[in-house]
């Protein structure tokens, strides 16, 4: 028997975000904390999403060269570009290192990556700070990436924080690297669905929870918190608790209020922000 695989996770630093759409009584908005996640064998590795700006892809790619593995794959659970702007960055010290998603997921990549949505949402937000080159991911043929023997299974799940998102399951050693279908201790972006395609969401949440993971890694994580499954169940909690408060209040304000009432400490409120207001412009 060989030695099981390992992983380890590495989250960014919260980066301050430019934009004037704030909540009352906040003078700073950030992005919240990306996780990355380098699965590794005796020799090899694959690291499941990257950083937004070039700085912290620069220090996503220290982390990964201290771990002193040969970098074989990139793999994007989803199109957001937070998830994998940093891949050129990544390319410069590992250029053998292929970059793979599903074709879903690569035409969402295709839409962030485009002119319209690179100046108006990220180049505005993180300006002078995304790489001048994005690469695209090349399609996954099949659902399974090999490391040393070991299968690593993309596994699709549909819209969650946005379309055609993806986890991926490492089955021998109980690892589900979920992207932005669970959320760990930091709010939860929910202004790309509805009440009506949330559930899909929670589907999604069902599937995750179906393959009995004994870890789950979240795409945005309060840094040094322990990836347990729980965080499944806690996200669709914030969830149900989002929607039943939508339902009861009239402003972005009263629902923002509430929320943050029943969850005061987690990372990021202005992703709350963004989501009261998705549902009540
Ligand atoms: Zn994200």
């Amino acid at each position: 028997m060989s030695n099981p695989l390992q992983w380890h996770v590495f989250v960014s630093t919260q980066i301050p975000v430019v934009t004037s759409d704030l909540p009352p009584g906040v003078a700073e908005r950030r992005w919240s904390p990306i996780s990355s996640t380098l699965i590794s064998g005796e020799r090899d590795a694959v690291l499941v999403d990257t950083f937004v700006t070039l700085e912290q892809n620069r220090t996503l790619v220290e982390w990964i060269a201290a771990s002193g593995k040969n970098l074989t794959t990139v793999y994007a659970t989803h199109g957001h570009g937070d998830h994998f702007f940093g891949v050129n960055t990544i390319r410069e010290r590992f250029p053998n290192a292929r970059f793979v998603a599903t074709r879903d997921v690569i035409t969402i990549m295709l839409e962030q990556a485009s002119s319209p949505v690179l100046e108006s949402f990220w180049k505005s937000r993180f300006p002078g700070q995304i790489d001048s080159t994005l690469v695209i991911a090349e399609e996954l043929a099949g659902t399974v990436i090999d490391l040393e023997g070991e299968e690593l299974v993309s596994i699709p799940l549909g819209h969650t924080d946005t379309d055609s998102t993806t986890c991926l399951r490492v089955p021998s050693i109980g690892l589900v690297v979920a992207g932005d279908a669970v959320y760990n201790d930091v709010h939860v972006y929910l202004a790309e669905s509805n009440a009506d395609s949330r559930k899909e969401w929670f589907a999604a949440l069902d599937t995750i929870e179906s393959l009995k993971p004994r870890a789950v890694v979240a795409g945005h994580k309060r840094p040094g918190v322990a990836d347990t499954p729980n965080i499944v169940a806690d996200t669709r909690q914030y969830i149900c608790n989002f929607d039943r408060i939508a339902a009861d209040t009239q402003t972005a304000q009263e629902l923002y209020n509430q929320m943050l009432a029943l969850y005061p400490n987690r990372v990021n409120p202005g992703a709350l922000w963004s989501s009261a207001r998705g549902v009540k412009p």
